[in-house]
């Protein structure tokens, strides 16, 4: 055990379970006892090509993804999808339909407008992204619909995935393998693996092989999903440590009861901190309830002035990475699988205690009332 170790709330790169950082790091040093580190093995070598099977494997188990899905391990982080998705789908195609949620989605949506036009069929801005909108009008002739599960940077995450008749793109970058989804919803998931699947560096793309078939046009090697797919991931040197962490991180999810038994811990975890931020009186959550992120927790003080003097208190009893997003503000804890429950603990009691130490006790009905206490006490 690590004694040193931090409270990690961090967006992503993010933390990642203590057992598999220790077995990452050995085999750093000596691989398998084969003399040799991972970081010095040809991604040709067959103990490495049983590590992409093994991915694969574990990613197809924990998910149960059919058989008529490709697992891929891309490089270029989630960010390169919003640009490949149009450049290998919308040719020939006028339009395809974006739904709006927020600051990844609007980043998709600006890289779609290099290969045709993104139609924005929803959009939640009016509320700043507090909300995740209904999407009825998607026209037919659209190539796609690209939708975000989980909306990072805002806290929002969708639960509910209506079909539309035309295939279904899906950034799950920061709920991936957090809970379980029905895949054959989809005809593609995109996840960069830093939040939920293991280090920065790779990024896994499942995709309907009926999908690949769709594709007819010249596209550069390393952006067609056929050539992708075709070398099954390895058609230039992969992130090799990237995917070997992921791996490791997939049995240790699998040693958690899976999917099914993250989903249970996850649900504890975000009630908890929903729990205290609704009942304590010098916080509020951002999120509209019905549409809160089990994995971003963003929230604010009613005193903005108090935030500084909150982030310091938590800081110093050793829980990092609250900061929120610069266009946000105020605060984000990121609730991540290998986070911890004993973590969420410790925010909440500091919560209270800072509560405490300007005289207030939580619950407290009357805001206002505790605002200015609030005041006094800093003044
Ligand atoms: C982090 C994130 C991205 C960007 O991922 P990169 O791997 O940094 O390109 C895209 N979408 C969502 C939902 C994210 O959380």
């Amino acid at each position: 055990m690590n004694e040193n170790k931090k409270h990690n709330f961090g967006a992503g790169p993010c933390i990642l379970p203590e057992s598999v950082l220790c077995q990452a790091a050995n085999a750093v040093i000596d691989w398998n006892d084969m003399g040799l580190s991972i970081l010095e093995v040809s991604h040709r070598s067959p103990e490495f090509e049983s590590v992409v099977l093994k991915t694969q494997l574990l990613v197809r188990e924990l998910l149960h993804i059919p058989d008529s899905y490709a697992v891929l391990f891309l490089q270029g982080g989630a960010s390169t999808q919003f640009s490949m998705i149009p450049m290998n789908f919308l040719k020939g195609k006028s339009v395809a339909a974006y739904l709006d949620t927020g600051y990844f989605a609007q980043k998709a949506i600006q890289e779609a407008k290099h290969f045709g036009t993104p139609v924005i069929v929803g959009s939640s801005r009016d509320k700043q992204y507090n909300y995740i909108p209904d999407y009825y009008d998607v026209p037919s002739e659209a190539a796609y619909l690209h939708i975000t599960s989980n909306n990072t940077i805002e806290g929002t995450e969708q639960f509910e995935f209506p079909t539309q008749g035309i295939p279904m793109i899906c950034d799950m970058s920061s709920d991936i393998f957090s809970r379980m989804v029905d895949v054959r919803k989809f005809d593609l998931i995109y996840a960069g693996a830093q939040k939920n699947m293991g280090p920065a560096g790779m990024t896994m793309v499942i995709i309907k092989n009926e999908l690949i078939d769709t594709i007819t046009h010249e596209i550069p090697a390393m952006s067609d999903y056929r050539v992708l797919e075709a070398n099954n991931s390895l058609y230039n040197t992969p992130p090799v440590f990237a995917i070997y962490t992921a791996m490791l991180n997939l049995i240790w999810l699998k040693d958690q009861g899976g999917i099914l038994g993250i989903e249970q811990k996850n649900i504890k975890k975000a009630m908890l901190l929903y729990k205290e931020i609704d009942e304590n009186p010098l916080f509020y959550g951002l999120a509209q309830p019905a549409h809160r992120s089990r994995m971003n927790v963003t929230f604010k003080m009613y005193d903005e002035s108090l935030e500084k003097v909150f982030l310091t208190f938590a800081t110093e009893r050793n829980i990092v990475g609250i900061q929120g997003y610069r266009t946000v503000g105020g605060f984000r804890a990121s609730l991540y699988n290998a986070l911890p429950i004993e973590s969420v603990q410790v925010l909440v009691t500091v919560m209270r205690d800072f509560a405490a130490e300007l005289g207030l006790h939580a619950p407290l009905n009357d805001l206002q009332g505790a605002v200015g206490l609030a005041r006094q006490a800093t003044s």
